[in-house]
């Protein structure tokens, strides 16, 4: 009789002691329940969610379903062993095919209870009402807290309740958002240090670029072209500095081109005699032009200044380069004179062949004609990449995520 008792105990024992190990769930192995009752929304094997909650879950689903289309799951899961919990609800999301195929409003809360951490899913199609940074305050304000009471029902029904309350009404998100400062303290402070650390460190490099242009001008006292040519040079860098220190930048950009059009136009001495020269106008300094200037000054690749002493006659060309033009120097006779004249499709690229092309260049100073072909890549036409957005779920209508939504622990 003792025995009998005590294989009794110890089968009843073992009973008891077995559910106690967590069942680990893989993707396929969660039950869906809308599959076999389309009124329910939630996916709770081991029952953590209290029958009030999941009925208040349930109703409000519905209501979503029938008003908004929207279609949602919630699912608590004791365990899914070591998978990671976005991408688990990511599948199971794909798998079940959570929201409708045509729009993709489909919507996962799902908790792992040995993980602690529980995610939210959105489809594509309601991201927008429902960013991840909504997602995340939903978690962090109505789950954590309940959660770590152990009262899952009411954080879940809560979180379900807020995420409605966003969806049908899109103006409770701006509440949301409101209700909580876009940065705090700490984000302030760091925020605070950094914009310090900037306006020193543009000041010092505003202030080293004023010293540097100083410093050309008094080395290049006597050479006004050689200055200008080194300031020139220099200015690239400053309007590279511009696009971080904008304010610093462009005064400093202004201020070197104005030391630049003073040295073009500073007054200077003939090297023969010691008079002084006298800058001819764009029309006059033509007939003092080598014909390849004459052609570049034309068509507007480089400007010439032509200095006349009168008295020895003497002259002096001062070449100018304009920075931005479509001329570059011409292969045969080195003028700056050389671009492309036409870039035409001699044979179309098709998906079974690659297609060719030409590009003719021409000088304008020496007329010579170069003409480059080219091969056009062959269409690659990309694999149709449109799968069944998981057609499982007899109760879903096959919608699709991008990962969207967010995750949280407590
Ligand atoms: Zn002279
Ligand atoms: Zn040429």
């Amino acid at each position: 009789m003792k025995r009998v008792l005590y294989y009794l105990l110890t089968a009843i024992l073992l009973h008891v002691a077995l559910p106690m190990q967590a069942r680990q769930y893989t993707v396929e192995s969660v039950p869906n329940v809308q599959v076999a009752d389309r009124t329910q929304y939630v996916t709770d094997p081991d029952g953590y969610i209290d029958s009030a909650s999941r009925l208040h879950i349930n109703t409000m689903l519905a209501q979503l379903r029938d008003s908004n289309s929207v279609e949602a799951a919630v699912v608590i899961l004791p365990s899914i062993g070591n998978e990671d919990i976005d991408n688990f609800a990511t599948e199971l999301f794909t798998h079940w095919g959570i929201g409708k195929a045509s729009n993709d409003n489909g919507l996962l809360f799902i908790a792992v209870m040995d993980q602690r951490q529980i995610v939210i899913r959105t489809g594509y199609g309601i991201e927008g009402v429902l960013p991840d940074v909504l997602c995340s305050r939903i978690i962090r304000r109505y789950i954590t807290p309940s959660f770590r009471e152990g009262a899952y029902g009411k954080g879940m029904s809560d979180a379900v309740e807020q995420t409605l309350h966003i969806i049908m009404t899109p103006e409770a998100s701006a509440e949301l958002i409101a209700d909580e400062p876009l940065f705090d303290e700490a984000d302030k402070a760091a925020l605070y240090t950094l914009l310090y650390v900037y306006v020193l460190l543009s000041l010092f490099i505003s202030f080293l670029l004023s010293v540097r242009i100083k410093r050309t001008v008094s080395k290049y006292r006597n050479a006004p072209y050689q200055c200008y040519k080194e300031l020139n040079s220099n200015n690239l860098a400053i309007l590279l500095l511009a696009i971080f220190f904008p304010v610093w930048g462009v005064i400093n950009y202004v201020y070197c081109r104005q030391v630049m059009k003073k040295m073009r136009t500073m007054p200077r001495n003939c090297g023969n005699c010691g008079t002084a020269m006298q800058r001819l106008s764009e029309v006059e300094d033509n007939r003092y032009l080598s014909p390849q200037e004459d052609t570049e000054e034309r068509i507007g690749s480089v400007d010439y200044d032509v200095w006349m002493c009168h008295n020895c006659q003497n002259t002096e060309v001062f070449r100018f380069d304009k920075k931005y033009t479509q001329y570059s120097e011409c292969p045969h006779c080195h003028a700056k004179a050389y671009s492309i004249a036409h870039d035409h499709i001699i044979l179309p690229a098709t998906t079974l062949s690659p297609g060719k092309g030409e590009k003719v260049y021409t000088c304008q100073h020496c007329h010579k004609r170069n003409v480059i072909p080219y091969i056009i890549p062959m269409i690659v036409v990309p694999k149709n990449s449109g799968g069944s957005g998981g057609g499982f779920g007899g109760g879903f209508g096959g919608g699709m995520t991008g990962g969207g939504g967010a995750r949280g622990g407590w």
